[in-house]
């Protein structure tokens, strides 16, 4: 069979346009191998992979370990669905409740279902502990947010594209300007129907946009106060990716819910994950909520494997020296850049702002040119750059890669 043979990147470019739905606009570089922080194409050239698969792939690519684990639970049980115990889900959820500190978990497998179930769950326990009237309770969110993609999430995403010709959209959210207290607390102060505050703590999609010192913590006494759910969406921050095991450290934070994807899984496997404490995580009985493949035992053995991971190569630690690095080397440069404007970021979640309107082409030119100077990269709006690389990056390999990001920008500058 044709397909089976080793394809040009232009088959396969050409495949993914006739036979896929065109729901993304991939940059033109088609991938076959990862390892580390390196990925190759199929004519072999080799390429730092400066996006992680939007943060999934912080332990690197097909990190031997999760890899080893996923084969080794993959010969012995796949799936049961949750109509019987498995012998791996209880073991997972133990790991993971005392490493991140809560009573209980609730496994799902994308990030968009886990924002769903802690959307859920918010409701359900506003009215079955905070007592609010059925149908009545709302949830403040904050303008330019990245949650997913489903109809309940885009309900309340203000990104026109995501959101034209998918209504008619779910009721019971109230959108506020991100960074902003005053707005969460007039918010809050004006409806005693608020059942919960989601929050990204950086916002990551948007830009990279890292708030001001302070909110989280003053977002979450403000929550307090007012006998609302800290509902804290983690899914790009959460796993080392800031420097710290959860981006809500920096703030010393405990959420009430807990939003975990991507990297929870070390990019191997689906696998996301709500965690809560019992008064939480107790409103949900036996039919109220579920997922086929959420728990399975694939995704226990790699999610543990995974978090192992981080812990062992101390990838936090490794995120928050590099990062740091990241940024004032880039910023050395920028002081006397014609197109690069700032970088802003925390641990090795970054982002560069080139010097153009958001319609620009520039940022994907630049990506385009990364990309053959063996970087990749993707701009999350027209002229924002994400870098974003695996945390298990050394440092010599950083410096390479901001000399290989330093001699592109220079090549645009005006
Ligand atoms: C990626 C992402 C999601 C959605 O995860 P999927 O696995 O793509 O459904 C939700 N929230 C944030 C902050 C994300 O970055």
């Amino acid at each position: 069979m044709a397909v089976l043979n080793q394809l040009t990147s232009q088959q396969a470019i050409d495949l993914e346009n006739q036979y896929g739905a065109h729901n993304y606009h991939p940059l033109p570089v088609v991938l076959t191998k990862g390892e580390g922080v390196f990925v190759w194409d199929v004519e072999g050239k080799k390429y730092y992979d400066f996006l992680s698969a939007y943060s999934a792939v912080n332990q690197g690519h097909c990190h031997p370990k999760i890899v080893g684990a996923m084969m080794e639970q993959a010969q012995q049980l796949t799936l049961t669905s949750r109509a019987f115990y498995n012998d791996m889900l209880g073991k997972y959820e133990k790991f993971a409740c005392e490493y991140f500190g809560f009573d209980k978990l609730l496994p799902m497998n994308t990030g968009a279902e886990a924002v769903e179930t802690a959307l859920k769950l918010c409701r359900k326990w506003a009215y079955e502990v905070k007592g609010l009237k059925e149908n009545e309770a709302e949830i403040i969110v904050c303008e330019n947010n990245f949650h997913g993609r489903t109809t309940t999430i885009i309900s309340f995403s203000n990104d026109p594209i995501a959101r034209e010709n998918f209504g008619p959209f779910t009721n019971g959210f109230i959108k506020i300007a991100y960074d902003n207290l005053d707005a969460l607390e007039t918010a809050l102060k004006n409806n005693p129907n608020v059942a919960g505050f989601l929050v990204e703590p950086i916002q990551g999609e948007a830009g990279v946009y890292v708030p001001s010192e302070g909110y989280l913590s003053k977002a979450k006494a403000l929550c307090e106060e007012y006998n609302v759910l800290f509902i804290a969406d983690e899914v790009q921050t959460g796993i080392a990716r800031t420097g710290q095991l959860l981006a809500v450290n920096h703030e010393d934070v405990k959420p009430d819910l807990l939003i975990l994807g991507k990297a929870l899984s070390g990019g191997a496997y689906p696998v996301s994950a709500v965690l809560a404490d019992n008064v939480v995580m107790d409103v949900i009985k036996p039919g109220n909520h579920g997922s086929t493949f959420g728990g399975n035992p694939i995704a226990a053995a790699v999610a543990i494997a995974a978090l192992n991971v981080v812990e062992d190569e101390k990838l936090a630690e490794n995120a928050e020296v590099l990062g740091q690095l990241f940024r004032s080397e880039l910023n050395t440069y920028i002081e006397n850049s014609s197109i690069a404007t700032l970088v802003r970021g925390k641990g090795l979640l970054n982002a560069i702002v080139i010097d153009e309107d958001e319609n620009s082409d520039t940022a994907w030119n630049i990506c385009l040119a990364l990309r053959d100077n063996g970087l990749l990269a993707k701009p999350t709006h027209g002229n924002i750059i994400r870098f974003a690389p695996p945390l298990v990056m050394n440092r010599e390999q950083l410096l390479d890669c901001v000399s290989i990001i330093i001699k592109t920008l220079k090549e645009f500058e005006k």
